[in-house]
């Protein structure tokens, strides 16, 4: 049985030039960048041409980028390091319904610590309503954190908006979870205070992330001692991952219009097959980025979908990878108000590298377990 990955979301294969230049670079800068010898400085080297790289092409400094182990990390970063750095400043943060758990998460552990947490409202299009947020913000209000991209249904948020709102408000940082924004849609980090992404989203390797901070914007490290390139994330500079890094965004940017093209076209031909039958609701907004689409069939719960089109050899997935199993998705939910709905929904998610032919067996099977079912 031939397989086929429609989970680009959770994960993308590693491109080979990304590889080699992992592979590459681990062999010839192995030393400890922090090393004072010249093994250690031509690995400091390398880390410091990917920074300069990676802070080119996002047209930020090389000084405001930190790697982490992956975005969950750079996440628990921006989000904690914000608010206890500004403990004494006010203890109110604004997100929404829409966030990874790598921030929902860290924000319920805020809370638990005495921190107030308000969700701004999602409108049926799953854009945030800015008319809400700007009637929660408060003069305390220390952080808004927003996914730029949502995993679940690939909604793109007005990141320019709310910066533009956030003006009046000093005092607020705004964080955007970039995850699944990188590679699929243009990054536009003006107005933002921090920005988290990691490169297994988009061909690069896991075991990797970067946090954009932006000068002047201070947090608290999670992580204490140790050496780094930064005092904001301890640890041994990883050379290779960085190399590799700076290596996958730059072909993001070189490939951008023709792998969002190929995406472009085959989500269009997938919408048109998919809402041919009745039994499918499409949860993805028209606005949502075309990589992803959140699909439900009536009658049939996001789990037992998922099993059904494994079980066929179809790689799809129920909520994000790491949310929690046998709920309702949070992201469904905000846009459908429809419990059942959100428990039926499940998500596919397509690349470059998905073919026609795959799309097409994919309806195929889709359409034999719906009428078996
Ligand atoms: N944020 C979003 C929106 C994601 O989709 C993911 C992963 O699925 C993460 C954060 C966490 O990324 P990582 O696996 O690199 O920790």
């Amino acid at each position: 049985m031939s397989r086929i990955y429609l989970d680009y979301t959770a994960d993308t294969p590693v491109d080979e030039r990304v590889l080699s230049v992992f592979t590459d670079t681990a062999r010839a800068s192995f030393a400890n960048p922090n090393s004072a010898h010249s093994f250690g400085f031509s690995a400091k080297q390398t880390v410091d041409d990917s920074l300069a790289k990676i802070a080119e092409l996002l047209h930020v400094s090389p000084d405001e980028l930190i790697f982490t182990s992956g975005a969950s990390e750079a996440n628990n970063l921006a989000v904690k390091g914000i608010a206890f750095a500004n403990r004494r400043r006010g203890k109110h943060i604004i997100s929404t319904f829409l966030e990874h758990s790598s921030v929902s998460g860290a924000l319920t552990f805020l809370q638990e610590q005495g921190w107030e947490i308000d969700l701004v409202n999602i409108q049926p299009d799953g854009r945030i309503d800015l008319a809400h947020l700007k009637s929660l913000l408060r003069q305390d209000t220390v952080l808004c954190a927003v996914c730029a991209v949502d995993s679940e249904l690939g909604t793109v948020q007005p990141v320019q908006g709310i910066a533009e709102i956030l003006k009046d408000y000093p005092n607020c940082r705004l964080h955007i979870d970039a995850t699944q924004a990188a590679g699929k849609i243009p990054l536009d980090l003006s107005g933002v205070h921090t920005a988290s992404f990691a490169p297994h989203k988009f061909y690069g390797l896991k075991g990797c992330g970067v946090l954009y901070k932006a000068k002047g914007v201070v947090v608290e490290p999670l992580i204490h001692g140790g050496a780094s390139t930064t005092i904001y994330r301890s640890g041994t500079p990883d050379a290779p991952a960085a190399a590799a890094c700076a290596k996958a965004l730059e072909l993001v940017y070189s490939e951008f219009d023709a792998r969002l093209k190929a995406v472009t076209a085959l989500n269009q031909k997938l919408r048109t097959e998919l809402a041919k039958h009745p039994r499918i609701r499409i949860n993805s907004p028209e606005n949502a980025v075309p990589h992803i689409l959140n699909l439900s069939v009536s009658g049939i719960k996001g789990e037992e979908m998922r099993r059904l089109l494994d079980a066929r050899g179809i790689a799809v997935s129920v909520k994000s990878a790491c949310s929690v199993p046998n709920t309702p998705s949070r992201a469904v939910m905000a846009i459908t108000h429809d419990r059942k709905n959100a428990l039926s929904s499940w998500r596919i998610s397509l690349s470059h590298l998905t073919t026609e032919d795959e799309a097409a067996q994919f309806i195929t099977v889709l359409h034999e377990i719906i009428s078996e079912g």
